[in-house]
């Protein structure tokens, strides 16, 4: 191709994304479409600088208007989520999960989180699994039991692994995360064991700060780690808040020097543009993506998709998961939407291991409604939604003709919601270079 055929063909292929993603309905529960004002701080010079140390302290010269921007943004976030302190600094969930694993542990001790299988994150998991927890702190990880029925951690047998195992820390939270877990449950017990404890809002970040689901700092937990991009819809980044002040000392030192040198700078500022959205929108838009996810999870159940936790109403986050084993399987089923235009991830049932099934083909596929949501979808979208589904899922129809109809519903929906007024387009190519 040459030189300038690959950079040509890189620019086409970015284009080519943004059109596609007009036409498609995208249920990722990890991902959103950050407001036009997030994106535009994506591209600005603070990408190319470095700031490192705490704003004001810097290593660095030429921090002026960085500082003021980080300091915005640990004031928004702390004002968002009630906190004593927030370390802006980690650069994704993963990077804010291990600074708290080097703040609060020593490795060779013993971190209790959920199982992969039971919705826990890889950043949770063991070494011999390749999990950060395990391979790249040393830890020895030991699963919280789970009451595979109602989709949520068991409290007493919890409670009686904690006495048993005596972890050194409790990390709550998931990736598959319907129901709030039970921090305040089982917060009294650990503390007496001498564990630390600490909650992983990667996917309910927004939620919480909109109120709209438990706030773990004030259930319990000492620290909240998440990442910035999923019901937080802002960019791809992570952060640290704490409950006490005299946290902020060996978080920050955690952050940096211990998991960043460059904390892209560039996300700060969008991470604060975001906050401040979630402080005007966040009530709102949180109390949206739950009707939704709720109105997704039936409108699935009554065309006959095994859509997990009925009895529970489905989901209280953005967030369902439904069993497709009597029509297939999940990664099958994750092509086939792919190719209708409704991107959908595989995912493993709490139970697939145990059947003999695998990540590469698990019993499972996770819906999220925030992206969709974001685009100002409600309710009866959600039916729209569930047919499409159905079509490919129960019916057995062929994709491409479904993605006919896929396409045209999604380009009604072309304006991000939730944010400060824009002209600017959802998935609008922002042209820089020509
Ligand atoms: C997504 C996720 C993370 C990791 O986030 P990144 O920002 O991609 O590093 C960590 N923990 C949980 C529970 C997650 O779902």
């Amino acid at each position: 191709m040459g030189p300038k055929g690959s950079f040509d063909r890189v620019l086409k292929l970015l284009k080519e994304h943004h059109k596609w993603s007009q036409e498609t309905v995208n249920l990722i529960a990890s991902e959103n479409v950050p407001s036009p004002a997030v994106r535009e701080a994506l591209v600005s010079d603070f990408g190319n600088r470095y700031a490192e140390g705490a704003p004001g302290k810097r290593l660095y010269a030429g921090c002026k208007y960085i500082d003021e921007v980080e300091f915005l943004a640990i004031d928004l976030a702390k004002e968002v989520f009630g906190a004593a302190h927030a370390n802006v600094q980690p650069v994704s969930g993963v990077v804010a999960n291990l600074a708290t694993y080097t703040a609060f542990t020593q490795p060779g001790d013993t971190l209790m989180s959920l199982s992969i299988t039971c919705g826990g994150h890889i950043s949770m998991g063991k070494k011999k699994f390749g999990g950060t927890a395990g391979s790249v702190h040393g830890l020895d990880v030991e699963y919280f039991p789970f009451d595979e029925e109602a989709m949520n951690i068991d409290v007493e047998r919890a409670r009686e692994k904690i006495k048993e195992v005596s972890p050194d820390l409790v990390l709550f939270g998931a990736s598959v995360f319907p129901f709030p877990h039970p921090v305040k449950e089982l917060s009294d017990v650990a503390s007496d064991c001498g564990a630390r404890i600490a909650y992983d809002a990667a996917h309910v970040a927004g939620l919480i700060g909109g109120g709209h689901f438990q706030n773990p700092l004030e259930e319990g937990a000492e620290v909240m780690n998440c990442s910035t991009h999923k019901t937080l819809p802002g960019p791809q980044h992570g952060m640290i808040l704490t409950a006490e002040e005299d946290l902020k000392e060996i978080i920050d030192r955690s952050v940096f020097p211990g998991v960043v040198s460059n904390h892209h700078l560039h996300s700060v500022a969008a991470l604060a543009i975001s906050l401040a959205e979630n402080l005007e929108f966040g009530e709102e838009y949180g109390s949206q993506i739950i009707k939704n996810a709720k109105s997704l999870g039936e409108a699935l159940y009554n065309r006959g998709v095994d859509v997990l936790a009925s009895e529970k109403g489905f989901t209280s986050s953005h967030v369902i998961l439904a069993d497709v084993t009597d029509h297939g399987l999940g990664g099958e089923f994750e092509r086939k939407l792919e190719d209708a235009n409704v991107i959908v991830n595989r995912n493993l049932l709490p139970w697939d291991v145990r059947e003999g099934r695998h990540y590469d083909n698990p019993g499972g596929i996770r819906l999220g409604v925030s992206e969709v949501t974001r685009l100002g979808m409600e309710e009866e979208d959600m039916e729209r939604i569930a047919d499409f589904i159905g079509r490919v899922v129960i019916e057995d129809e062929n994709p491409e003709i479904v993605r006919k109809d896929v396409e045209k519903f999604a380009r009604d929906y072309s304006k991000v919601n939730y944010c400060f007024e824009s002209e600017t387009e959802a998935y609008e190519y922002i042209n820089i270079h020509s």
